[in-house]
């Protein structure tokens, strides 16, 4: 079952969504503020996705992502934004969303992402475990899904481990940015390479010493980003 909670206080808009992806094969939940969702997600966790609304009464979007990503680290966490400003989109990311949507969206554009990040999710949990990759300090746990720095478990979202397992493959090669995208987003991938940074920004305040001055996660100036042990 496909099961998505959907977030979303404006009645026209949430019905919107929920008609399209029932006819898309989703199971859909639906939740009028941060609270109902919440509430809900107390009761039923079994969610393959959550589609949340940034502009909330109560507890907005942001709060909502930061509270359900450190209830579970495999759900999969779509932003709707209606505002065009970066930072806001960068927020929501580095509180740990997989992905955005700026409103207005087409039916096919909402399908898009939300198979997209479906499919990754799937991907995962479908995974046959293959053991550790270890490099330097660093211990990728390709079974739990966790990375370990010097024996000590740093937490990571599906996105971001398979941006780290990517890397743990290709130590010491400069990956762009499009490589990281098609390979963690896939080819379909409608969004905009900044995702890749954000995550980076996000992975390198859990792994880096100091995160202003990495010393693993490099950036390749002009090209994209560097595993480094
Ligand atoms: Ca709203």
């Amino acid at each position: 079952m496909k099961k998505i909670l959907i977030v979303e206080d404006e009645k026209a808009i949430r019905e919107f969504e929920v008609i399209n992806l029932n006819r898309a094969g989703y199971t859909t939940v639906e939740a009028g503020s941060g609270e109902q969702a919440l509430e809900i997600y107390e009761s039923e966790d079994d969610f393959d996705i959550a589609l949340l609304d940034i502009t909330l009464p109560g507890i907005d979007g942001f709060e909502l992502c930061k509270t359900l990503r450190s209830k579970s680290p495999k759900l999969g966490i779509i932003m709707l934004t209606a505002r065009t400003q970066e930072m806001d989109k960068v927020n929501g990311l580095m509180l740990g969303a997989d992905d955005y949507i700026t409103k207005p969206f087409s039916p096919s554009e909402l399908l898009a992402r939300i198979d997209s990040l479906y499919r990754r999710v799937e991907m995962q949990s479908k995974k046959e475990p293959v053991g550790n990759m270890t490099l330097g300090e660093f211990t990728l746990n390709l079974r739990r899904r966790t990375l370990a720095k010097s024996g000590k478990n740093i937490d990571l979202t599906q996105v971001e481990f398979q941006i780290m397992e990517y890397f743990f493959q290709n130590p010491g090669v400069c990956l762009s940015r499009t490589d990281i995208l098609s390979r963690v987003w896939g080819d379909q991938y409608l969004g905009e390479e900044k995702i890749v940074d954000v995550n980076v920004r996000r992975l390198r305040i859990k792994i880096e010493d100091d995160p202003g001055s990495p010393k693993h996660l490099v950036t390749a100036w002009g090209v994209g980003y560097k595993w480094v042990v």
